[in-house]
């Protein structure tokens, strides 16, 4: 039963009930879950590892509910850096499909390593792909090696071009061999346990690329199983438009009738949800993955967050796909969902602390986990600690808490999940950083090369 000190943090942030940011704070964690938060002195005098984190600023791990990390091998595509969703999917989706399994395990480990770099212990991925034999498992495998806890999706497009859908044929599946990948995955893979480290989601890719029978039917396969549902809802005024022509029906209701709302459901971006759909999603209880960044990279406008949180929506944050957000950095992403509220509903929209919040208690919540998102008794040891001598704070002394998102971004200094140092020194140290990177140099090379 290895056991974990942290102490003497300049200031140790903990998201409980009551938020306590405990100055000269510390903890004690055994066996990866919290015992004891409090001021150091009020902790055990040490443990088998004893992390002193004098000068920095430490908080839950942050907890990622978006992405597609095999974009990671795609970003600044040239033909590809100014187009909206639609025509930003149809430039790359030839790309995409010239992937093959190396490419899903190469990324994601790259992908990983960037975010617990920034303070992310959690992270969801939405893959939706499976082109010349990869599989959702080499993506898991890849975060088994960086030590993250790990929310894959088993994503799926079945309506290709010749069916008046957006992807091309060649990337399709058969539904019913999507349903039985999703099956197999979530047998072989999904934890449902306490502090588990993967957790298998069922993830259509959006509505304009499956059917009404797949959404519905991947529903009932995820409840069956008790597992999570996640797909792209609403994300700009084409996609609206494509749900009115198509469905006759706008995206919540759309989502609604096909059993796509609940506490079991988290669905991307949602920028355009109007206020009636706000209020469905309160009511049910279902989520959203806010993603300022890739909002407005793809200029998909500026979602309704201040509205969301004041209905009672659960919202978390997600920094989406590499090719759409060519940044993976929780922190910047808080500072973006702040600073975005304020450019359409003026100053103090969005505190800095809630910012914070979205990206841990909401995260977990987002991703339907107790057990993550505050470092207090019975949750799991997963943090992040930030160097407060880091230039990027200097002048910032009055508020280290406020100045995690209003200055910066900063990257983390060391980060522990479930226990474990996997971030030292602002470096993953959990895998071979340096092949890894070049390695996956030499896949987008040849990937977006052959492109052109
Ligand atoms: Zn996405």
């Amino acid at each position: 039963m290895p056991t974990l000190l942290i102490r003497n943090a300049d200031i140790l942030v903990t998201m409980d009930a009551a938020r306590r940011e405990i100055p000269g704070g510390g903890l004690f964690a055994r066996d990866g879950v919290i015992e004891q938060v409090g001021p150091s002195a009020e902790l055990p005098k040490d443990a088998d590892v004893t992390l002193d984190m004098t000068g920095r600023i430490v908080t839950p791990g942050l907890i990622n509910t978006h992405h597609h990390l095999y974009q990671n091998l795609t970003r600044v595509v040239p033909t590809a850096q100014n187009a909206l969703l639609f025509g930003w999917l149809q430039t790359l989706y030839p790309i995409w499909g010239r992937m093959g399994p190396e490419h899903i395990h190469v990324s994601t480990l790259v992908g990983l390593m960037e975010l617990v770099e920034t303070g992310c212990t959690t992270s969801s991925d939405h893959l939706y792909m499976f082109p010349n034999g990869a599989r959702l498992d080499d993506s898991i495998e890849a975060a088994v090696e960086i030590g993250v806890r790990f929310h894959p999706t088993r994503g799926s497009m079945s309506i290709g071009q010749s069916q008046g859908g957006l992807p091309p044929d060649a990337l399709v599946e058969r539904e019913d061999a999507i349903l039985a990948d999703c099956r197999r995955v979530i047998e072989a893979f999904n934890d449902p346990t306490p502090f588990s480290m993967v957790r298998v989601g069922v993830a259509p890719c959006s509505p304009f690329s499956v059917s009404r029978g797949l959404m519905k039917d991947s529903a009932d396969l995820a409840r069956s199983y008790g597992v999570g549902l996640h797909t792209h809802l609403a994300e700009n005024v084409e996609d609206v438009a494509y749900s009115l022509k198509t469905f006759g029906a706008r995206p919540g209701a759309y989502a609604e009738a096909l059993g796509w709302c609940g506490p079991d459901v988290w669905h991307a971006h949602c920028v355009q949800l109007d206020a009636g759909e706000i209020g469905l999603f309160a009511r049910t209880g279902t989520g959203v993955a806010h993603c300022p960044c890739s909002n407005m990279r793809l200029g998909s406008g500026v979602a309704p967050v201040r509205e969301m949180i004041d209905a009672g929506v659960t919202v978390g944050l997600g920094v989406d796909g590499s090719a759409s957000n060519d940044s993976a950095h929780m922190l910047n992403e808080a500072r973006q969902a702040l600073l975005l509220q304020r450019v359409s509903k003026g100053g103090a929209a969005l505190t800095a602390r809630e910012a914070l919040e979205l990206a841990t208690l909401g995260g977990a919540k987002t991703l339907g986990r107790s057990d993550i998102g505050a470092l207090e008794p019975g949750k799991a040891a997963d943090l992040a600690a930030f160097d407060l001598g880091d230039v990027a704070f200097a002048g910032a002394q009055w508020d280290p808490v406020a100045a995690l998102v209003f200055c910066g971004p900063a990257r983390a200094d060391r980060v522990v999940v479930n226990g474990r140092v996997v971030v030292e020194g602002g470096r993953c140290v959990t895998i071979d950083r340096e092949k890894a990177l070049l390695r996956h140099g030499m896949l987008a090379r040849q990937l977006v090369n052959d492109a052109f």
